[in-house]
């Protein structure tokens, strides 16, 4: 019996909130709050005949951070899931923090405006000493342990599938199959293919900053940064096919090094078709991707905003979207003396994702684990106070709630590894 209260109700958040409602006996009461109201009224009203949770919504704006504490405080709820934007991490920490309930995520926090002085000089010194360029990073986040384990509150970082569920089968390698790992490689394959020539699969905004940042990877105790999209490999993926994929950035690379302190290296692969690429290169060559604002006949306009205006919701692509995904890691390592390799893995098709919830499998990947996250701390199977990444609990209720609730796993003991 819980009431847990979601913000944000995007491509991510419907998924989460559809699977909630698939486990009304722990998810007995939900409030939907968002910027938008009428899209949580909406997805109210469609799901309250097929569920046996009892649903309400809200409208909050999450960058104020009075805003959440006054709907905390009215609705009282056991746990907020924060499935808005990567914005509104702090302030909704802050506020749960003042009001003493348990908070989730699914992304780490990166400022909305990156040319505020205050940020970027935290930023350009966090680059120098750090090695990588990305906008976001743990440490903002991280700088809250201490709050959180005084308070005797949870919190959970990045509970998707990447970050989320590539940490857990992390941790599920370490205590089952590895004595040591040598190197991981996090490989996120979409074989969807939606008809557009160019959209992208979730929030446009922190989609395009994410890829058209340098990549770099994590090797021998320090970052190396590359210039973007400069390493590509090709892999055959069960099940897909062969695909391009090039090295990106990953927060869970961050987390992963220091938890995993033996590993070697670990990289993160994405893979992308051509169209995409060729359309992110001219959009920002013509600089349709900043970031700062940019005056056009008395206004002031910030050109990737205005390109997310232009480019389809991601939501409006579940119905047009055919083929699967797959996201997984590939371990190096030793077990009991001898090298070993491992690779695990979830394949999901996007048209049964829409059948299911009605949103391709990108939404279904992230959304699902968020609720399988929130299932975990509820169910008081991952409980201790502090602020936490995936990998620092147990994944074996977790992969297992995971199974059940439509992200099976596979695995291969005899993978092809990539060089
Ligand atoms: P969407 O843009 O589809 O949805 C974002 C939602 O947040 C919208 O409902 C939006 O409201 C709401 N929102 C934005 N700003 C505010 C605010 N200030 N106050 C209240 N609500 C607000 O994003 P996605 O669903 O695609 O992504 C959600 C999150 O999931 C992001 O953080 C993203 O980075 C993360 N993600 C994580 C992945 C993983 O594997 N870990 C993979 C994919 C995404 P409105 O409708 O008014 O715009």
């Amino acid at each position: 019996m819980s009431k847990v209260l979601v913000i944000g109700c995007g491509g991510v958040a419907s998924v989460a909130i559809h699977k909630c409602c698939q486990v009304s006996e722990v998810f007995t009461e939900l409030c939907i709050a968002s910027r938008t109201k009428s899209k949580c009224d909406e997805l109210a009203a469609k799901l309250a005949p097929v569920t046996a949770t009892k649903i309400t919504t809200a409208q909050v704006d999450a960058d104020d951070v009075q805003q959440v504490i006054d709907l905390i405080n009215a609705y009282k709820p056991d746990l907020v899931m924060n499935i808005a934007l990567p914005y509104q991490d702090l302030t909704i920490m802050d506020a749960c923090l003042a009001c003493g309930v348990n908070y989730m995520d699914t992304a780490n926090y990166e400022p909305e405006d990156t040319d505020d002085p205050a940020w970027r000089a935290v930023y350009e010194k966090r680059c120098k000493e750090a090695g990588f360029s990305a906008y976001f990073d743990y440490s903002w986040q991280w700088a809250y342990r201490k709050k959180f384990e005084e308070a005797g509150l949870t919190a959970l970082l990045g509970c998707g599938f990447d970050p989320g569920v590539t940490q857990a089968y992390c941790a599920y390698a370490k205590k089952h199959e590895f004595d040591s790992i040598d190197t991981i490689d996090i490989l996120d394959c979409n074989g969807g293919d939606h008809g557009y020539a160019f959209a992208t699969n979730f929030n446009p905004e922190v989609n395009l900053r994410e890829v058209s940042a340098p990549g770099s990877y994590w090797e021998d105790g320090h970052w190396v940064e590359v210039a973007p999209m400069s390493i590509k490999r090709e892999y055959d993926f069960d099940q897909v096919g062969h695909k391009d994929m090039y090295l990106l950035h990953h927060e869970e690379i961050e987390s992963l090094a220091l938890n995993i302190p033996e590993v070697r290296r670990i990289r993160f692969f994405m893979t992308f078709g051509q169209s995409y690429l060729n359309h992110m290169r001219c959009l920002e060559n013509v600089g349709m991707l900043s970031t700062s604002p940019v005056d056009f006949e008395g206004q002031q306009i910030v050109p990737i905003k205005f390109l997310k205006a232009l480019l389809p919701d991601p939501a409006s692509l579940g119905s047009r979207t055919r083929g699967k995904t797959n996201i997984g890691c590939i371990f190096t390592g030793k077990k009991s003396g001898r090298d070993k390799t491992y690779y695990i893995y979830n394949v999901s098709d996007h048209q049964e994702c829409y059948r299911e919830v009605g949103s391709q499998a990108i939404s279904y990947t992230t959304g699902v684990p968020a609720m399988c996250g929130a299932l975990m701390l509820l169910t008081g199977k991952w409980n201790k106070a502090g602020v936490y990444t995936v990998e620092e609990f147990d994944p074996d209720p977790f992969l297992a709630a995971l199974d059940q609730y439509g992200l099976p796993r596979s695995e291969s003991r005899m993978p092809a590894l990539v060089d």
